[in-house]
């Protein structure tokens, strides 16, 4: 068993902790409370290769392997987790379909300006009144004289409506399978198409400089041939894009708790009461101690899951497992942090209070800790 990384993980690591120390971390606080979306970083990740991380050079890629793509994701979330999940959903959830599912054509159309930061992508699964029952999926694409007639809404997407968004790709009820159930088909829907609506931005307890905004479709057509893969592929696709993109949440967990720690640990050794810096007494050092402790578990958790996934081999379970704890590890994280700085941990010009209003998605996004439960269980054969 080797735990060490390889000179291309080390060198993504380090370039996005430089970039994330110098250029997001002195941004952050600003970011958060105007809520602007921050066009600047991003379009210096995407001259980085940043935004294409772990896709092939052919398509403007970096070629890297899962692995450092999320090592990367870590890094640039303990600078701040707005940009993180800005990469995170552009590429897990926006442009890895197109890649894994996609045809060549459409590879080659949709990838470079992706993969280059021109352009970010949206995902839209989750509806109203489909969430954690995400195969319950309501709206409906009907295929009439070549195009399809796509009706419905999405509900907290992503990147849906940015200046340089391109576009997204909705799952959507095209039909009813043999056994009854909704056929599901992944439909690409660029921006400007008519009939596609991009609503205001949602107003959020954190990530706030993320854009995550609802969608609708009114009678909005597009051509029968933008699908992803097969018609009543999308349900198989899709659980296959949230399995991956769980171990890249668990990465920007881990990114988040680190940066609790780092800021917890920092206060500690220079606050003073009782004549002594507060890092001295053993109340605090245990929880310095027990944060370092998770974090690092976390850590190894998402690298397992992350290490399947490059092998070929099943990871589903190992996935779930990484996002609950690395989830649940950055909640209570941030929750000491803000307690090792007292009073001052609950005013907003300390970073800890951006963290502990951002981190309690980190529960809900991708799979709510409940949903990755039922994964787990479901692989214990419950
Ligand atoms: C900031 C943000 C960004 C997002 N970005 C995207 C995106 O880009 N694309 C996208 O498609 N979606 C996105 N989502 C949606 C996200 O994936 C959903 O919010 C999540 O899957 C939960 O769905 P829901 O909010 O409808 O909650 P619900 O499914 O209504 O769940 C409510 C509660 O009930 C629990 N629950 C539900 N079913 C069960 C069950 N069977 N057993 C036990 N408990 C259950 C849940 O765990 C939760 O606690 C985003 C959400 C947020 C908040």
């Amino acid at each position: 068993m080797d735990f060490s990384l390889n000179e291309e993980q080390l060198a993504i690591r380090d370039t996005c902790r430089e970039f994330a120390e110098q250029e997001i971390k002195p941004l952050a606080e600003e970011m958060d409370r105007t809520g602007q979306f921050p066009y600047a970083l991003i379009k210096k990740m995407g001259a980085l290769g940043l935004l294409g991380l772990p896709f092939p050079e052919e398509y403007g890629g970096a070629g890297a392997d899962f692995l450092s793509y999320c090592i990367a994701i870590e890094e640039i979330s303990r600078g701040d987790v707005s940009v993180g999940i800005t990469m995170e959903a552009h590429t897990s959830l926006g442009s890895t379909p197109f890649y894994l599912f996609g045809s060549e054509e459409q590879r080659q159309r949709y990838l470079p300006p992706l993969v280059s930061g021109e352009q970010l992508w949206s995902f839209g699964l989750t509806e109203p009144e489909a969430g954690s029952d995400s195969g319950g999926t309501q709206t409906r694409a009907v295929l009439r004289d070549g195009y399809w007639h796509i009706n419905g809404a999405k509900a907290f997407i992503t990147n849906a409506g940015t200046d340089i968004t391109g576009g997204v790709t909705i799952t959507a009820a095209t039909g009813t399978r043999a056994d009854g159930r909704k056929e599901i088909t992944n439909i690409i829907i660029p921006k400007g198409t008519s009939g596609y609506i991009i609503g205001n931005p949602y107003k959020k307890m954190g990530w706030k400089a993320s854009d995550t905004r609802p969608l609708t479709f009114e009678d909005c057509v597009v051509p029968a041939e933008d699908i992803l893969g097969q018609r009543g592929e999308g349900f198989k696709q899709f659980m296959h894009i949230l399995d991956a993109g769980r171990i890249a949440i668990a990465a920007l967990s881990v990114g988040l708790a680190q940066a609790c720690l780092d800021e917890a640990l920092s206060y500690a050794t220079t606050r003073k009461q009782f004549g002594q810096p507060i890092s001295k007494f053993q109340a605090i050092q245990f929880k310095l101690a027990d944060m370092d402790t998770e974090i690092e578990l976390a850590r190894l958790m998402y690298y397992k899951a992350a290490w399947l996934h490059m092998q070929g081999k099943p990871y589903a379970r190992e996935a779930a497992q990484a996002k609950l704890f690395a989830s649940e590890t950055a909640k209570r994280a941030a929750d000491q942090a803000v307690q090792i700085h007292g009073g001052y941990g609950f005013m907003d010009e300390y970073p800890v209070s951006r963290y502990w209003r951002s981190v309690k998605v980190n529960e809900i996004g991708e799979g709510t800790s409940e949903v990755q439960r039922m994964v787990i269980a479901k692989h214990l054969g419950c």
